[in-house]
């Protein structure tokens, strides 16, 4: 058997994306012991019962002794105090890595508590769902997705390339750029989609209790796919929301200008103008599917997932 990439592996969190790190970790033998760090002894207790690594704590510094690769993945806002956490007992040599959804702020957080002698390469895989916890997690989450790195000035490059090349174990395509480019493009493809979820759930849920129009009960439209993006982790959000303000803010700017002149062009009538817009926006769609971002399965899928239940009764 071909000797593993990484000794030891400690994973410092483990809900949706430490625990899908931990099975594609497994699946691909990429690690001689992996060891698991969570704060809680409840969702300790189930990482145990799911087999998903060697060793278990609470203590997220016993778990980073002696490992090579170290990967956090807590909430935005809470990787300062796991940095503070494990910094006295990394090793020399071993590369610290986050999977947060934002860049600077992590880095802000992390970069001064790192000691000399430790690759600290923040990461951001762009890949998830909605759902939380050790058992939400799959060994395929990361495959065909991009992982972005963001690599602080002085990067060792052969800790770089060795930690790409675990990305691209994992089944991940790598692309690396700077906090601010990351911060800006993540606004606009991802939470953004999330803001105006929560505020359209928001807002018809506001409205039913107003006039009581069964919106869930007519939900088997568009409403239905807002729902989806809307159930993601309030933790998780909440963080993301307080951690990209500034980028997040401009790109709700820009979005509320061209809602408003989609306002206008409803009315005044310009149907020319809609058609074109949604003639343009039905390519970009088309585009992403061409792309492999998405599949061309009608209904999102439903269907065969009707078919299966209807399998299983
Ligand atoms: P998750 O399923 O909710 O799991 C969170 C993990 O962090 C759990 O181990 C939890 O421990 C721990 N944790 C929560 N709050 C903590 C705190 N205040 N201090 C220390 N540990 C804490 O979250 P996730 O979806 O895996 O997200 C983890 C990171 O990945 C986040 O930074 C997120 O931005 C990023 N990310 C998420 C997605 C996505 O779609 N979910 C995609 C890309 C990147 P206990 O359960 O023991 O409390």
């Amino acid at each position: 058997m071909s000797k593993p990439m990484f000794e030891k592996i400690a994973l410092v969190g483990i809900g949706l994306i430490g625990s899908s790190l931990a099975r594609v970790i497994c699946r691909e033998g990429l690690a001689g012991h992996i060891s698991i760090a969570t704060r809680s002894p409840e969702t300790l207790k189930r990482t145990q019962e799911l087999k998903l690594g060697d060793h278990y704590t609470t203590d997220a510094n016993e778990a980073v002794r002696g490992a090579d690769l170290v990967i956090v993945s807590v909430p935005v806002g809470a990787c300062g105090a796991a940095a503070e956490e494990i910094a006295p007992a990394l090793k020399k040599g071993v590369i610290l890595t986050d999977v947060g959804s934002t860049k600077a702020s992590v880095i802000a957080q992390m970069q001064p508590l790192v000691p000399e002698g430790v690759h600290f390469i923040p990461g951001h895989p762009l890949a998830g769902t909605e759902k939380s916890g050790p058992d939400a997690g799959f060994a395929e989450l990361f495959e065909n997705r991009r992982c972005i790195l963001t690599p602080l000035e002085g990067t060792d490059p052969a800790a770089l390339e060795k930690l790409s090349e675990f990305w691209r174990r994992c089944g991940s395509n790598i692309d690396t750029m700077d906090p601010q480019r990351h911060h800006m493009t993540l606004a606009i493809v991802s939470h953004l989609p999330h803001i105006i979820s929560y505020n359209m759930i928001r807002t018809a849920d506001d409205l039913e209790t107003v006039t009581k129009c069964k919106v869930i009960k007519y939900s088997a439209s568009g409403f239905r796919d807002f729902t989806r993006l809307a159930a993601s982790d309030p933790t998780m959000w909440r963080d993301v929301c307080l951690h990209n303000r500034d980028a997040i803010l401009e790109m709700l700017a820009r979005f509320s200008e061209d809602l408003a002149s989609l306002q206008r062009a409803i009315r005044w009538g310009e149907g020319d103008k809609l058609f074109d817009l949604f003639t343009r926006t039905r390519a970009i769609r088309r585009s992403i599917i061409e792309a492999g971002q998405d599949v061309d399965v009608p209904d999102f899928g439903r269907q065969a997932l009707r078919n299966l239940h209807l399998m299983q009764e």
